[in-house]
């Protein structure tokens, strides 16, 4: 589609959350896939609940999900004389008149109204001022707004590229403010010229602005300009189907990075809130959401936020990956646990390249490397309760271990094969099983009940480790608690 312009604009009045990032991401799929440019617009003016701060948590975790702008970040702040000549525009075209009834006056009205069970909107009482009172209450130096001059007949009606045609009654709409008091423009002022200024074509956003929709659409009117087409995107719901919240967990993007998350798989999840791929395949590449997206397969109904699904696809992602790939983000998880420290030379990077081929079948985040596998990185490790009472109870353990450690140390090689067949003849030696031996190796080699294959997890630690952590004895002074 030539000309395909979006943006996203975020408010930063807190960190970028889910339901952000899905709008973002919507927007930078349709942009990519249709050759278009994806235009990010911070709408700060707000001043008091914006800070430079959350600009900054925003643009961050736009990054981390690899969502590039092609133009921007631009800040509404640093547009306000655009606005106001605008709206100085509008009220000398009298499409839009400065009102001076005060907040306290427009309480009490709306007040009454409520009382006697009526819904209010503002009532026009500054909408035809007589000019010379208008004078005097300007002379006064009263505080004043400017609101738009809506049409009091017809409709408003557009066609929404999801939730289809969408008609208001225009005098249902009222004359909202464009202008505050202190002079900065609202929302729908601002919206509204950002958006004809930076040529959007489609404004793709969340159904929350549904609503506000008819409003924009009254004022691209007065300006005389071509309305953009509007996409508005399910909602986001919570597993008990109330709005997502942070009563849910976590919202902010950032957090789930620092949980250890992907961001190829996070934008895969994200996608699917409010689109369906033609396929059945809900695991997609980047690459392919980017050919597969499109406004036709967004959905109307809302899409139900759900975090096992989630953990489901940063763990298959994982296991997909190439160790290659996942190195880097490991490496910064085990610089953070204090696990590696300094530079990496080649066979550090072979051995790390093997741990991590290993590990990946059983994580679901990129901080279980650190968790999980700490017994690859570090001697300081904890054998786990659980893997103690399953794994090692058996009173034969403590004479068996050391004697099969020295078997182990005086290999020949230490390879897969060589570990694996000297084991196995260790237990028929001593009439025991296998397994006995491959479990309590398994316990002392990697503090867990649950490991990557002990042969493979023994050719990983070398020998050296092997056959310390088997002949070791601090496992017997340390019995589990009673009860346990
Ligand atoms: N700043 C608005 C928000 O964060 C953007 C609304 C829009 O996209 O028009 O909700």
């Amino acid at each position: 589609m030539p000309g395909v312009r979006v943006r996203f604009a975020p408010s930063p009045t807190g960190s970028l959350h889910v339901g952000g990032a899905r709008t973002a991401l919507f927007n930078w799929l349709f942009a990519r896939g249709q050759g278009g440019r994806f235009i990010l617009r911070i709408e700060d003016t707000d001043r008091e609940r914006s800070s430079p701060e959350m600009v900054e948590d925003i643009l961050d975790a736009l990054r981390w999900l690899g969502l590039d702008w092609d133009e921007g970040p631009f800040l509404q702040s640093e547009r306000l004389d655009r606005y106001r000549q605008v709206a100085d525009w509008l009220v000398s075209a009298n499409k839009a008149y400065r009102c001076f009834c005060s907040t306290d006056e427009l309480a009490a009205k709306r007040q009454a109204a409520s009382a006697s069970g009526k819904s209010w909107k503002y009532d026009g009482a500054c909408r035809e001022l007589p000019p010379d009172q208008f004078r005097a209450r300007h002379a006064r130096g009263l505080p004043s707004v400017v609101r738009f001059k809506g049409t009091r007949v017809g409709e408003v009606v557009f066609e929404d590229r999801i939730f289809g045609r969408i008609a208001h009654r225009t005098e249902q709409i009222e004359d909202f403010v464009l202008v505050r008091s202190d002079g900065m423009p609202t929302y729908h002022l601002g919206v509204v010229l950002d958006d004809l200024d930076m040529n959007i074509s489609h404004v793709i956003r969340g159904a929350d602005h549904i609503s506000n929709t008819p409003k924009q659409i009254l004022l691209y009117q007065a300006l005389e300009r071509t309305v953009p087409d509007f996409a508005h995107l399910p909602l986001i719901l919570g597993s008990d189907r109330t709005r997502l919240s942070k009563r849910h967990g976590a919202t902010a993007v950032t957090t789930y990075r620092e949980q250890g998350y992907l961001p190829d798989p996070f934008c895969n999840f994200l996608a699917l809130l409010g689109w369906s791929p033609k396929t059945e395949v809900e695991s997609l590449s980047t690459d392919e959401l980017i050919r597969q997206f499109s406004l036709k397969g967004v959905n109307k109904s809302n899409a139900v936020f759900d975090p096992e699904k989630l953990s489901w696809f940063n763990s298959r992602y994982l296991r997909n990956a190439p160790a290659e790939r996942l190195l880097p983000l490991i490496r910064v998880e085990l610089e953070r646990e204090g696990l590696w420290k300094g530079e990496f030379d080649s066979s550090d990077r072979a051995w790390m390249l093997k741990v991590i081929d290993l590990l990946k079948q059983r994580v679901r985040m990129v901080s279980d490397f650190a968790t999980q596998g700490r017994a690859f990185f570090t001697d300081d490790f904890e054998i786990e309760d659980k893997a103690r009472r399953k794994f090692l109870k058996n009173e034969a353990l403590p004479l068996l271990m050391p004697e099969l450690a020295a078997r182990l140390e005086s290999l020949p090689a230490f390879g897969l094969e060589e570990v694996e067949s000297a084991l196995r003849a260790f237990a028929a030696e001593k009439e025991v099983k296998a397994g006995l031996l491959i479990n309590a190796a398994r316990a002392l080699l990697t503090g867990k009940a649950v490991a990557p294959g002990i042969f493979e997890v023994m050719a990983a630690l070398g020998r050296d480790r092997t056959v310390a952590r088997l002949s070791g004895t601090s496992w017997l002074e340390n019995e589990p608690r009673a009860g346990e």
